[in-house]
């Protein structure tokens, strides 16, 4: 409303389809001038509308980072702001918004009273990057000129971007096995209230901490695992308070990363939230069975999902880092030996993962109770992008090699992409 009353008019907004998934908020969202996008779609539909919009003069509002802060502070941004006024070739009114975070934090459901400050800045001219506005570099570049502008008139701080693509080099994973014994506040790099998947059979919150001491080439998530540094951080204690009043609806806690356990503060943190009563998954790629044994004595820990990244022979290929095989082989042990439920899983990966890779596989995890093939993905955040221009196994190669498991393993199920 304070928008139509500086600008005169009702601009457009792009807003998630979800927000038009009933008729009362379809009702009050067209009036607001929303315009549905269907972000698994990629949205091309409402994109392409929007360029024409922009061309003919008319003003859209986008939030650059797509979702509300968990914290308050400034997010990481996506590129579509910038990608929009590069193709319609107009410029961006920078706009911050201070004070919502403490009417409505994500985990409310009711306001509060409070009143919310809304900053105009100049408008800012992208041309400069107009010549260049299918590169990656380039839409970082622009978005990060536009978020540093929005930051400064909310005074708050632009997460600092990476702009360099990784070039991750074969190192030894000690060198990055663990973190400083800092407040895991700073390392946790994402949270996600409800999801129905990361834990077999329950309703769980998924936590996501940053770092991890390997370097996958097919990792879909380079900047939780490698630039996590340029990430924003979520507080601890907005967490727990979150997962204290959610305990009527979730039933357990996954804890994900990166690789969770180069956190030293990580069973601290499990025994935090474990204290609230939830059951606790911990993902992890078996480089710290020090740390797992640990959790599993004192019973910490409920489920585990550990990745067995490829043959013995092809770890330090696949992981572009050298691993200590001894580490991996007895974390699979602990667990193969454990009373906890837990699963292994094994992503095949394009030009790469062999019949040859799996058979080793199977004989190297014999008697395992349950293993997960993971049909392999491409995302345009993954650490080596040139994986998903080789050659992609068939889906009965795939079928083959869930056979050829199955020999050895009790029961092994495919996750197709
Ligand atoms: S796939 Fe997992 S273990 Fe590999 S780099 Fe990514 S986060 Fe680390």
């Amino acid at each position: 409303m304070t928008l139509v009353k500086h600008l005169g008019y009702t601009p457009n907004f792009l807003a998630k389809k979800e927000l038009f998934d009933n008729p009362i908020k379809k009702a009050f969202h067209s009036w607001g001038g929303a315009i549905p996008i269907d972000r698994q779609a990629g949205g091309k539909e409402a994109l392409t509308w929007a360029i024409k919009a922009l061309k003919e003069g008319k003003i859209i509002v986008i939030y650059p980072e797509g979702t509300r802060s968990f914290n308050g502070k400034l997010q990481r941004a996506k590129t579509g702001v910038a990608r929009l006024a590069l193709a319609a070739n107009v410029p961006v009114i920078p706009l911050g918004v201070q004070g919502t975070f403490e009417i409505l934090p994500r985990w409310k459901r009711i306001p509060r009273l409070k009143k919310a400050d809304l900053f105009m800045g100049k408008p800012l001219d992208l041309s400069k990057y107009q010549k260049t506005q299918d590169s990656p570099e380039t839409l970082r570049k622009a978005t990060t000129e536009i978020m540093e502008q929005i930051a400064s008139l909310i005074k708050d701080t632009y997460p600092k971007e990476n702009m360099t693509v990784n070039k991750a080099k074969e190192t030894n994973t000690s060198e990055r096995n663990t973190c400083p014994d800092i407040s895991l506040s700073k390392m946790i790099k994402g949270f996600q209230k409800t999801s129905l998947v990361d834990y077999p059979g329950k309703i769980c919150a998924t936590i996501f901490l940053g770092g991890c001491n390997m370097r996958c080439s097919y990792c879909y998530n380079k900047d939780l695992a490698v630039n996590h540094n340029s990430l924003p951080s979520f507080d601890e204690n907005d967490i727990l308070q979150f997962l204290a009043k959610r305990k009527n609806v979730l039933d357990a806690v996954c804890i994900t990363g990166g690789e969770p356990t180069i956190h030293k503060k990580l069973p601290e943190f499990i025994n935090k939230i474990r204290g609230l009563g939830y059951e606790i998954k911990l993902d992890t790629n078996g480089t710290n069975p020090d740390m797992v044994e640990d959790l599993l004595k004192t019973k910490s820990i409920d489920y585990v999902a550990m990745d067995i990244k490829s043959s013995q022979e092809k770890y330090d290929h696949v992981t572009q880092t050298k691993v200590p095989l001894d580490k991996i082989k007895r974390t699979i042990r602990l667990l193969q030996d454990g009373k906890i439920p837990y699963e292994f899983r094994t992503t095949i990966i394009p030009g790469t993962t062999t019949l040859e890779d799996i058979k080793a596989m199977g004989e190297w995890i014999k008697g395992a109770k349950h293993l997960f093939l993971q049909q392999f993905k491409a995302t345009k955040t993954m650490i080596n992008p040139k994986i998903a221009k080789q050659r992609h196994q068939t889906e009965s190669e795939i079928k083959h090699y869930k056979q050829i498991l199955e020999k050895t393993i009790d029961h092994v199920e495919i996750r197709w992409a």
